[in-house]
């Protein structure tokens, strides 16, 4: 077809929904997804537990690892108050820059930071280069293997507060077996499990939703 996937959600983007409106920029990708061709976005029926998550925590300062075209971004940032910001963090320069056009079409360019580079040479330069103390929301949708690497590293830099929310996608459907024995079985997080479906699809799978309690247990490993 000499286009890309991502560069063929733009089209659909620009095409089917309102500049300036990011509820009908998820709806359009979520109706193209669906009828069209498969993504990867969270999608709409784990996107509305996203949500839920999202207006009861709050937060100020999010992460998100793995932006791909940026649904679950635009679908997250719209929902936070002005003051927040959300950094997300994208490793493909394609995706980021189709991320980037939708982002502006969506009219979120100010709440929303698209970091282009690997998710484990950024976690550590996060304090530094933005300013972060820390993060009340991250969400990981990145690739799986990153998942439990990625939290450690969150743990080491000091970026989770107590109280801090962790909320992890696709843990069944590829899934993240190390993850989930991490977060379930470690004294430093409460973790709980949102059942629901791969996105757009009716394969099982959840989101686990991680509260981090503090350093408690530091030394163990
Ligand atoms: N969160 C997006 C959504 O719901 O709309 C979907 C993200 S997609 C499932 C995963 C993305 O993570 C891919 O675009 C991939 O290139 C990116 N990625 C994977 N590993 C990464 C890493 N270690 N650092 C940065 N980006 C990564
Ligand atoms: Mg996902």
């Amino acid at each position: 077809t000499g286009s890309t996937r991502p560069q063929r959600i733009l089209r659909a983007v620009q095409k089917n929904s309102t500049r300036g409106s990011p509820c009908s920029v998820v709806n359009a990708i979520d109706d193209y997804c669906k009828h069209k061709e498969w993504a990867m976005n969270v999608g709409d029926e784990k996107g509305i537990i996203v949500d839920d998550v999202v207006l009861e925590l709050k937060p100020i300062t999010v992460l998100e690892l793995g932006t791909y075209c940026a649904y679950s971004t635009v679908r997250i940032a719209n929902l936070l108050p002005p003051e927040a910001k959300l950094i997300t963090l994208e490793f493909n320069a394609e995706s980021a820059a189709i991320a980037r056009e939708i982002i502006t079409w969506a009219g979120l360019e100010e709440k929303i930071q698209l970091i282009i580079g690997a998710s484990g040479d950024w976690i550590p330069r996060l304090k530094e280069e933005f300013g972060i103390e820390t993060f009340d929301l991250v969400f990981l949708d990145h690739w799986k293997d990153r998942y439990l690497p990625d939290t450690k590293l969150l743990e080491k830099c000091g970026l989770l507060k107590p109280g801090a929310v962790l909320l992890a996608d696709n843990v069944i459907c590829p899934g993240t077996p190390d993850y989930l024995d991490y977060v379930r079985n470690s004294p430093r997080y409460k973790s709980k499990f949102y059942r629901s479906h791969l996105e757009y699809t009716q394969e099982e799978d959840g989101l686990e939703h991680s509260v981090f309690l503090g350093m408690a247990g530091r030394g163990a490993e």
